[in-house]
């Protein structure tokens, strides 16, 4: 596997002489596979050179990936001058995150729109499928893909991409989850543990490394990593080599090179080196890989987050968790006693419960233990817990889902509502599409999961040859939009069924059982 740095600045574009050295562009990286897949992470103002050399070379018919991590400015500027984009008869599938109220596409047009730019989206003359990815596994070609969300004011995805027998992690843009993990202290657990499996065994892990430990407790809710944090993880998950990029636009070529030489002295075993644009990596394969054991959401599973009235469950002093609430126009229902929230929760059926852990005034632990009591197994309750610091233990056995560590922006606050209302519909529209049904309505080409990513490997290019025959046969968009259908139909009405009549709820289910039940265009057309 084939990596070259196109950006490696964070934040915002950063040219002229004091940062000529490791660059001033912002995140982009091209990937290429040893049969020649070529996959693009992130497009910020670095697309831009890597644009104009893959054009420069006359190529007909230009076949690549975008994958990007999440639509800050940063990583997606680069879109409206990527020029192989607007030629036509060049085929573009661009991958990220799916959001909330818009579709991933939408997203990425609104910085196009007429105010900031001349030239539109849809006027790109290439043909270009868009993918809305939830956490999951998919396929580019020869290529396996995990999508992990990542820590970060905004939905945003971390890669990683198993091609060659080598293994790429990209994890940009992210802030540890633990504050103590932060500041270089502290045991890797919760969801840092779960972030450091998702970057295990990695040959080569490309991570956001902005501060330093030492800057961080200004940085809190910002959303980028200290290197000491990254070095410690990579040490832990047992990664080969690291790769630090997203620089901040304030660290000129000689205060990168003194960072990366104090953390070089606490590296060991771990190679690590700031990236700098121009550079080129070789992954090379690694014969002894460990396979990792977790099972994946197909990501492209498609699915309607439920934002009925009384979604959300609160009992969190402050306002920055109803700000958070108000500007997703997520309604909820506050309580103040312990017998308020119960009947809520048996009543309402919540989708998410946020409760806050502020002793010795409130024991938060002791009313999360109450609400799992109350609501049923089937009910998948999320139960959110904010509070000055984590307790892991006491966490887990009061059922705590996961938490909001204060202090905290509302920015922040969305982005982890997002991702909860996200985990909690892939959670729901998993258990609702049955085995064969699901197997249908996933693309093809792209039907293998994360139990079987490191062990399926089918030798590359029949394989290739055999999905681009079996895709042209099918109404692939079709598939997709059935679906989505049965998922949105299904969410919609788990919601409103409460407050309807007996006759309208059965017509309603007959509704979902023919929309579930319908032979799909693909298998007919097979
Ligand atoms: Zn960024
Ligand atoms: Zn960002």
């Amino acid at each position: 596997m084939r990596v070259q740095f196109w950006g490696t600045r964070g934040s915002i574009a950063k040219p002229g002489p004091t940062t000529a050295r490791y660059g001033g562009n912002t995140s982009c990286i091209e990937v290429r596979s040893s049969q020649g897949t070529l996959v693009v992470i992130d497009c910020g103002t670095g697309g831009h050179s890597l644009a104009q050399q893959l054009i420069s070379g006359g190529a007909k018919h230009l076949r690549g990936n975008i994958l990007i991590s999440h639509t800050h400015w940063d990583h997606i500027q680069g879109i409206p001058f990527f020029a192989p984009l607007f030629v036509r008869g060049n085929e573009w599938d661009i991958y990220g995150p799916k959001g909330v109220c818009e579709s991933f596409r939408e997203a990425l047009a609104g910085q196009m729109q007429y105010t900031y730019f001349p030239v539109t989206l849809d006027q790109c003359e290439a043909e270009i499928r868009y993918h809305d990815l939830v956490e999951g596994a998919f396929e580019i070609e020869d290529i396996k893909v995990s999508a992990r969300y990542l820590n970060h004011p905004a939905v945003t995805l971390g890669y990683r991409l198993q091609v060659d027998d080598a293994i790429l992690v990209y994890a940009c843009d992210h802030e540890p989850y633990a504050r103590m993990l932060a500041v270089g202290d502290g045991e890797i657990t919760g969801q840092d543990l779960q972030h450091a499996e998702f970057i295990e065994g990695a040959d080569l892990l490309i991570h956001d490394a902005q501060y330093t430990a030492e800057e961080y407790p200004e940085k809190v809710g910002w959303g980028h990593s200290p290197v000491e944090y990254v070095v410690k993880l990579a040490q832990y998950a047992r990664v080969k080599r690291v790769a630090l990029t997203h620089h901040d636009p304030l660290r000129d070529d000689d205060a990168i090179e003194r960072m990366i030489a104090t953390v070089r002295q606490c590296a060991s075993p771990v190679d690590i080196f700031a990236a700098f644009e121009g550079q080129v990596v070789e992954v090379a394969p690694c014969a002894q890989r460990v396979a990792r054991r977790c099972e994946e959401l197909q990501a492209e599973t498609p699915l309607e987050p439920a934002r009925a009235p009384r979604a959300v469950l609160l009992g969190v002093a402050g306002t920055t968790v109803s700000e958070a609430l108000q500007a997703e126009n997520i309604c909820s229902r506050s309580f103040v006693g312990i017998d308020e929230a119960l009947t809520a929760i048996a009543k309402d059926r919540p989708l998410l419960a946020i409760v806050e852990h502020n002793p010795p005034h409130i024991d938060g632990f002791d009313l999360g233990r109450a609400i799992r009591r109350q609501a049923s197994d089937e009910h998948q309750l999320i139960l959110i817990m904010v509070a000055g610091q984590e307790d892991q233990d006491a966490g887990a056995a009061a059922g705590v889902s996961d938490w909001l560590i204060k202090p905290f922006t509302a920015a922040y606050a969305r982005a982890k509502i997002r991702t909860w209302l996200l985990r909690a519909a892939c959670k729901s529209t998993k258990s609702i599409i049955p085995a064969k049904k699901e197997r249908r309505s996933a693309p093809l080409g792209v039907l293998h999961n994360a139990t079987n990513i490191e062990s399926d490997r089918v030798k590359g290019s029949d394989r290739i040859k055999k999905q681009r025959v079996l895709q042209k046969g099918v109404d692939k968009r079709a598939t997709v939009l059935s679906s989505d259908k049965s998922a949105l139909l299904w969410m919609y009405g788990r919601e409103i069924a409460s407050f309807d009549t007996p006759t309208f709820s059965k017509k309603l289910g007959d509704i979902i059982a023919r929309a579930t039940s319908m032979p799909q265009t693909s298998s007919r057309s097979r």
